[in-house]
């Protein structure tokens, strides 16, 4: 008998690419199928056959108070029962403005977009319009959405010009692309010095969380800051997954460090297609229409994706111990995780930034997508498997980060602990390593 999900899954497929709107949720890195998810309270997700999960996910990030919040339901119903979109200015737009000001600090003028790719693609725009030049640097292993000029990597051998990694990509695009190593202050010195005067910005996740979880090494995100401000090229921090994450002001309050813009999404938008880019009031000034950097959105700062934003940075704000909770937990079950690990005798890396994770399948730690890459990809797959027969829902990729909310209770990471024990020995089993008990 085929699964609900199965039968819908097969019916996806005939009408959507993959069967899905976005690629990772296909579950291509792990196989298998996709359960289809029917509803969300708090830390728990149900899918279509009635199984509960405990939701590591979060909906890739924005969830950080859980499904379905009661302020957060509240605010969107309400904001949806006076009119859905109306295309003209409405004072809530002009609250949420605020309160991101308020809560990052560098934003001093900011623009609502409606997904992560949008702000990226649009804040590098105004970089190049602002400075007048063509380059960007960005670090292999990090995502700043699905515009041309970020999927792009390093061709091997030549350090200053990237190949298109996607079709579709022209080569004139990947030529204004450079790729720098995370972590390699080095990498971006050699880029800088190859392309003098050209480089209008370096764009960074402060802390990396596409290639799982990957900290920023002491000094290297000072290190960029100064050297955008010796060379004249803007610094822009993707904080779309780390932006009210990794601390109420994001990873540049938890680092301190001022960038010159910000992306913001996830969060900021509460669950709901919302997004933002902002920053120094000189540059935001070039957007149109106080200046020519054109960029626009017929459904840009939606009524009701904002009421769900504002609704959820008002209880960030309205309650700054949440995130101390929140580490109390992440701390839970990242020395958990160490005491499982060690119980199966298997060497992995817990790397953690507040309540964003990843567990590396590697034996070196992770410092940048090189020493990612070498994570056992194929054990992740059966620890991931093995995990959701357990009714725990983590990213179905080694290299995802994963998230904890609010809504996570210590029973909810002590259940997970009890299954990633023998998740584990599950898992060196089916690869034919040790680990049995
Ligand atoms: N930047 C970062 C750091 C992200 O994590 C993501 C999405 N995972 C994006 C940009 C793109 O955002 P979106 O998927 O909303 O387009």
């Amino acid at each position: 008998m085929k699964t609900e999900s199965e039968v819908w899954f097969e019916r996806a497929k005939r009408r959507i690419p993959g069967g899905v709107n976005s690629p990772v949720r296909a579950y291509k890195a792990v196989g298998g199928v996709p359960p289809f998810i029917a509803s969300g309270s708090g830390s728990h997700v149900r899918d279509v056959d009635g199984r509960e999960y405990i939701d590591y996910v979060g909906s890739w990030g924005p969830l950080l108070l859980g499904h379905a919040h009661p302020a957060v339901v509240e605010a969107v119903a309400r904001a949806a029962r006076d009119g859905t979109s109306f295309g003209a200015p409405t004072t809530r737009e002009v609250e949420l403005a605020e309160l991101i000001s308020e809560m990052v600090r560098s934003v001093e003028v900011v623009r609502l977009v409606s997904s992560g790719t949008e702000a990226c693609m649009a804040a590098i725009r105004l970089a190049r319009g602002f400075t007048g030049r063509p380059k960007i640097i960005k670090f292999s292993g990090c995502y700043h959405g699905h515009a041309d000029s970020f999927l792009i990597e390093a061709g091997s051998g030549a350090a200053t010009f990237g190949v298109p990694s996607s079709p579709g990509v022209t080569e004139g695009v990947a030529r204004d692309t450079l790729n720098a190593r995370y972590n390699g202050l080095a990498s971006v010195d050699a880029l800088l010095a190859a392309n003098r005067g050209q480089v209008a910005a370096i764009i960074v996740e402060p802390v990396a969380g596409n290639m799982g979880c990957v900290p920023p090494a002491s000094g290297f995100l000072e290190g960029l800051r100064e050297r955008c401000t010796a060379e004249g090229a803007l610094l822009v921090f993707d904080e779309v997954m780390t932006g009210f994450r990794v601390a109420p002001g994001g990873a540049q309050e938890r680092y301190r460090i001022r960038p010159d813009l910000t992306t913001l999404g996830k969060i900021v938008g509460g669950g709901m297609p919302l997004a933002a880019y902002g920053g120094r009031e000189e540059i935001m000034r070039k957007v149109a229409p106080d200046g020519p950097v054109y960029q626009a959105g017929t459904l840009s700062g939606n009524p009701v994706a904002v009421a769900a934003g504002l609704a959820t940075l008002s209880v960030l704000r309205a309650d700054p111990a949440l995130y101390a909770r929140l580490e109390q937990k992440a701390a839970r079950l990242e020395t958990g995780t160490r005491l499982a690990l060690a119980d199966v005798g298997l060497v992995a890396h817990p790397q953690r930034i507040g309540a964003m994770h990843c567990l590396y399948f590697t034996e070196k730690p992770v410092t940048d997508w090189d020493t990612a890459a070498l994570a056992d990809r194929a054990l992740f797959a059966a620890y991931f498997h093995a995990m959701l027969d357990e009714g725990i829902y983590l990213a179905p990729s080694q290299f995802e980060a994963g998230f904890l909310s609010a809504a996570h209770t210590d029973e909810d990471i002590d259940r997970t602990l009890g299954a990633m024990e023998r998740c584990l020995r599950r898992a060196l089993a089916a690869r034919g390593k040790d680990g049995a008990p």
